[in-house]
């Protein structure tokens, strides 16, 4: 499954569902449009958020994260070289009203028409899932890439189908919807 590599505390704010865009300088790929992706956190060990992480914060992002999660979210310890959810990209703009969308400057050339100047793109992030058992030890690349332990592939009746290989207890990996099984880690349906 294809995945992208996100710093610390912005993945797991992304796979929470509490940040709903990602600020990249390059244009989401149209492809990856719609797709689900995993969301690896990159760097190094990182320490609890308080005091240090307070700063990367504005005030109207601050306010969601304390109505939303109260403040105990600045004593969490994040992981990093980790896959620790997936969202799906399901747009790419300029100056979402989000209060995580980077904003772009508008400029106007010699004929004032208006252009902008960096662009920054947000990618609108949808239907996140945090995973309750992180997949440690995995080190992050440059933009899109493959992580192979995750994924699914069609059956024999061509139903979506877990193919993932992960040392991961089931209980943390399948979860029942209804009358079946899918996996947390690819989506695909889990049979017993
Ligand atoms: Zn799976």
């Amino acid at each position: 499954m294809r995945a992208i590599s996100v710093k610390q505390p912005w993945a797991y704010l992304l796979c929470a569902g509490i940040k709903d865009i990602e600020n990249r300088t390059w244009r989401l790929p149209e492809k990856m449009n719609g797709e689900r992706v995993l969301i690896h956190a990159s760097g190094g060990p990182l320490m609890p958020i308080a005091g240090h992480y307070g700063h990367l914060f504005d005030h109207p992002q601050y306010e969601t994260l304390r109505v939303k999660m109260g403040l105990d979210f600045f004593n969490k310890e994040l992981h990093t070289s980790a896959i620790i959810g997936s969202v799906v990209f399901t747009d790419c703009v300029i100056n979402h009203p989000s209060a995580w969308a980077e904003k772009t400057e508008v400029l106007a050339d010699e004929s004032g028409l208006p252009y902008y100047g960096n662009p920054i793109y947000n990618w609108v992030s949808s239907y996140p899932i945090l995973f309750d058992k992180p997949i440690l030890n995995v080190k992050g690349r440059l933009s899109f890439w493959n992580y192979p332990n995750i994924g699914c592939g069609p059956d024999e009746e061509g139903v979506q189908t877990c193919n993932c290989q992960l040392a991961v207890d089931e209980r943390f990996q399948v979860v029942a919807l209804g009358y079946e099984y899918r996996c947390r880690y690819c989506g695909g349906k889990w049979y017993k």
